[in-house]
């Protein structure tokens, strides 16, 4: 036989998903992959339940209509400028769906990509996938900061795109507007294109605010702004999200979309119309949820003297682990999924440099759960 395609030898299936299998097979609270276990809001399942009156075949390939509308309404309003839903939307399975297409619309095989290190695992899989070259640019732990010289290096070998996710997954990192200002400069200066993931773009702690770098002067014309519904409304399983870029942008990225995936669920986009039409309110009283959360995990963490960077955004904290002396995190993780009973993300699949002191634990659970995970925790020494 012959052999099967190169790409799929270069990268493992997806360490986050995995981990949730392993903490099936424990019998394990679910901390690795980030999803709620509680329920969207009410209105939006209310939606749902009149099956009936759901469009029950394809939607137009680049969303529904309607969806659109109601998205870019949503979006100009949060992102600070008008937003065609004509001409500047592809609403996709996922963010998921929106980076790879994204990746697939920007690179040809061999361009490099600039990817800031620690990252979310997918943006390895898509680069590879794309035939492109990856250039990590770390940023430090534990502030996870970047060294704005490292950066300009990685743009002057002739980078054709830099994939930013803020707020970031796993390190809970906002870019400030200044960190925003060097990147969009850079991005100018070597032309190159910025792919976004602003999945968290609604859970931001205060002090931080979150920045759209599309916003910022000249970014607009080259930035692929990807997000989703699935964490502001917690659906991660209905696959919603989107690309918002410059009409020309989009109409490549369609017909990339077009074949891929045809077109997400028409049932999915139109209860979920519901939701994008929430008013300002909807999103504080989301962010404060969290905030609570925050509080919650953060205070049991350093109750069971866990060493952490508390998060500035998102759901996930980085856990240095070291002192627990384990080779290897992948065995801590397992380990700790069946003596602890409690699920884990490790690090290194986050890490390009070869990092094994971190575990990312996710805090996007109701309170009785994370309460029952913290007790758990409490018995860490004894167990590990
Ligand atoms: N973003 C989630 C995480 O980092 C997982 C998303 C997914 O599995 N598609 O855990």
């Amino acid at each position: 036989m012959k052999s099967l395609s190169k790409h799929t030898e270069k990268f493992t299936d997806s360490v986050i998903r995995r981990m949730t299998r392993v903490s099936q097979k424990y019998g394990a609270i679910n901390l690795s992959q980030g999803f709620p276990d509680f329920d969207p809001p009410r209105e939006i399942l209310d939606r749902l339940a009149q099956v009936s009156s759901l469009p029950h075949q394809y939607s137009v390939t680049w969303g529904a209509q309607n969806f659109r509308e109601a998205l870019a309404e949503k979006q100009s309003r949060c992102m600070g400028f008008d937003i065609d839903p004509d001409g500047e939307i592809v609403v996709t399975c996922g963010s998921t769906e929106a980076m790879m297409c994204a990746m697939m619309t920007v690179c040809n095989p061999s361009d490099r990509v600039i990817v800031f290190s620690p990252f979310y695992e997918n943006y390895g899989a898509d680069t590879i996938l794309c035939g492109a070259e990856p250039i990590y640019v770390p940023l430090i732990p534990p502030g996870y900061g970047f060294d704005p010289n490292v950066l300009e290096s990685a743009f002057r070998r002739d980078a054709k795109a830099l994939i930013l996710c803020n707020p970031s997954n796993p390190s809970g990192k906002v870019f400030s507007e200044d960190e925003l200002r060097i990147i969009a400069d850079m991005a100018v200066k070597h032309d190159a294109y910025v792919i976004t993931d602003e999945v968290y773009e609604h859970i931001v702690y205060a002090p931080r605010r979150h920045t759209y770098i599309a916003a910022l002067p000249g970014m607009r014309e080259r930035t692929l702004s990807c997000g989703s519904l699935s964490k502001t409304y917690s659906i991660t399983g209905w696959r919603l999200g989107y690309i918002i870029a410059q009409p020309g942008i989009i109409d490549a990225a369609r017909k990339v979309h077009d074949f891929l995936t045809v077109g997400a669920a028409a049932p999915l986009q139109e209860a979920a119309i519901v939701g994008l039409k929430f008013p300002p309110s909807y999103y504080d009283a989301l962010l404060e949820t969290y905030s609570k959360k925050r509080t919650l995990f953060l205070n049991g963490l350093r109750a069971a003297g866990l060493s952490f960077t508390e998060p500035q955004a998102a759901y996930y904290v980085m856990i240095d682990v070291s002192e627990f002396g384990y080779a290897s995190d992948l065995e801590f993780c397992e380990k700790l999924a069946e003596r602890v009973g409690v699920g884990a993300v490790p690090g290194s699949s986050f890490f390009r440099e070869p990092e094994n002191r971190y575990i990312r634990l996710h805090f996007a659970k109701r309170d009785d759960t994370l309460t029952e995970a913290l007790e758990r925790l409490g018995d860490i020494r004894r167990k590990m």
